[in-house]
């Protein structure tokens, strides 16, 4: 399992500083993905290459040979073989590098390889894109940001330091330049990620930006932990059949006393189904996993493991950890056995609470597991206040038969959503 931190943002937000002493602090390999795109810049002018001249660059992606090494913390860049940490920075190789790394195909060749460079390791990858394109399940998410003078102000200061003669005016108007043509890439644009965490460097000291994000680094390493338990699927002892069986019991009965439920329709005694239900309340998955003979093996977003109670029950339920805004293949693998061993599969398409009421679009997972192993879903409505003694509405409808949409594309999956989840609305209507 890897570990992914991402570090977007600007130029001289003082990304580049924060992730060297990070990885150095957190033992994180430091993949500076800027010095990539001016690797391939450099070599562009080595060999005298236009922007224009596609076929040259093709050759240069297919030949260059980039290395990114840290020794005492400090980062050396590789190109071919030759250190090139100080040539990358240069005066041309910056006024050039914002147009070379808007060309699809360069962009398309550093993400495959800034993905190569992470897999199975714990990383630490700055950027513009490493959040919203690169890694869109990165493990942390961080936006930097300050104001344009300020930054232009900080890389005047850092270049005098390395010799490199570019003046405050110049800087601002590159920095203006890349910030614009960053922000308008067709692939991996710079952008805030909805998960990210922005914090404003403007008038930050580097030494609270980095406690800041060491902080959020920690609690999420732990985090990891627990998930990681749940990833561990058990074998299915005599005793885990017991703790599940006596657990449900318990808080089967005590689902009962805190809700007055009313259920209709039910799940068939044997045979594999999707259960589908609209989600309100985080009580609702609790429902249709306690108060049914069978056992439901649902599928949650993994956040909630985080929380040890809720991961023990994970466990003992087991219930299907699923990671959001990217495909999760291990969860869908997970999915299928369980339809596959003849079980019962439980999943809220609308992916998230009241996805429906907030204009959500339907998720087609459920769907397209129906359609690929011809399982039926059962629809399945559920409303209530979830107030202590109040009523709790129930409402299992028919099992839909989606084998007509057999070899479904996109939008014939994205139909056979919509009949799902008109037959849960229907059923959420439902009162006895
Ligand atoms: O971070 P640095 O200033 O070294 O990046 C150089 C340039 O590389 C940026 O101005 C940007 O155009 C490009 N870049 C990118 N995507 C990244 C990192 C850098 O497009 N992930």
């Amino acid at each position: 399992m890897s570990f992914v931190v991402a570090i977007d943002g600007p130029a001289g937000t003082g990304k580049g500083t924060v992730t060297e002493i990070l990885s150095r602090k957190m033992h994180l390999i430091n993949v500076d993905t800027g010095a990539m795109y001016r690797c391939v810049t450099l070599e562009m002018l080595n060999r005298k290459v236009g922007l224009q001249e596609l076929d040259k660059i093709t050759k240069i992606l297919e030949e260059i040979k980039i290395e990114l090494t840290n020794e005492k913390g400090k980062q050396f860049v590789t190109l071919n073989g030759e250190d090139v940490t100080e040539k990358i920075r240069t005066k041309e190789v910056t006024s050039l590098v914002s147009q070379v790394s808007s060309i699809r195909e360069v962009r398309l060749a550093m993400t495959g390889l800034q993905r190569k460079m992470a897999q199975g390791k714990n990383v630490i990858m700055e950027g513009r894109d490493i959040g919203t394109y690169v890694f869109p399940g990165a493990d942390v998410k961080i936006y930097l940001d300050a104001n344009v003078e300020e930054r232009a102000k900080r890389r005047f200061k850092q270049n005098q330091e390395k010799g490199i003669d570019m003046s405050y005016d110049e800087i601002l108007a590159n920095i203006k330049m890349r910030d614009e043509n960053d922000k308008n890439k067709e692939i991996g644009a710079l952008k805030v990620a909805e998960d990210a965490i922005v914090i404003d460097t403007t008038n930050k000291p580097i030494k609270q930006v980095v406690k800041e994000i060491k902080k959020i680094i920690q609690e999420k390493q732990k985090a990891q932990k627990l998930l990681e338990k749940i990833y561990s699927i058990r074998p299915e002892t005599k005793w885990k059949r017991f703790v599940s069986k006596m657990t449900k019991g318990f808080l089967g009965g005590l689902y009962r006393l805190a809700f007055r439920v009313r259920i209709t329709g039910n799940i068939p005694e044997t045979g594999s189904y999707i259960i589908c239900s609209n989600h309100i309340n985080y009580l609702d998955a609790a429902a249709i996993v306690l108060l049914n003979k069978r056992m439901v093996y649902f599928v949650a977003k993994e956040d909630l493991f985080r929380f040890r109670l809720l991961n023990w029950l994970a466990h003992v339920f087991d219930i299907i950890p699923i990671k959001r805004n990217m495909q999760d293949m291990e969860a869908m693998k997970r999915c299928l056995k369980v339809i596959k061993s003849g079980d019962l599969l439980g999943i809220f398409p609308e992916g998230t609470r009241n996805g429906l009421e907030k204009n959500g679009k339907a998720k087609n997972g459920a769907a397209y597991m129906a359609i690929k192993t011809g399982s039926p879903v059962i629809p399945v409505g559920i409303h209530g206040t979830f107030k202590p003694f109040s009523k709790v509405y129930i409402n299992y409808g028919e099992p839909i038969d989606l084998s007509s949409y057999k070899g479904a594309d996109k939008e014939k999956q994205n139909e056979a959503t919509k009949l799902i989840m008109d037959h849960i609305v229907m059923l959420t209507k439902k009162e006895n």
